[in-house]
């Protein structure tokens, strides 16, 4: 386990979108509490950028990387 994030959102993630691509969602990590900085969320995979668009979903996450992702 790294520590590179706060202690209560070690391991936490969310499904969403980066960018738009809507149609693959992605394991989101980051200020998942903080809905003022869903740029900062970042997919497990590393699709897409910092300035990207970042939506969460109820959805299943399809993206093939994200889920191969421990
Ligand atoms: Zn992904």
């Amino acid at each position: 386990m790294s520590a590179k994030t706060r202690p209560d959102e070690m391991g936490e993630w969310a499904p969403g979108t980066v960018g738009e691509d809507v149609m693959t969602v992605h394991r989101l990590i980051g200020p998942l509490d903080d809905p003022g900085r869903t740029r900062e969320l970042k997919s497990v995979c590393g699709e897409g950028k910092a300035v990207d668009e970042k939506d969460i979903w109820a959805r299943a996450v399809n993206c093939p990387l994200c889920l191969a992702a421990p």
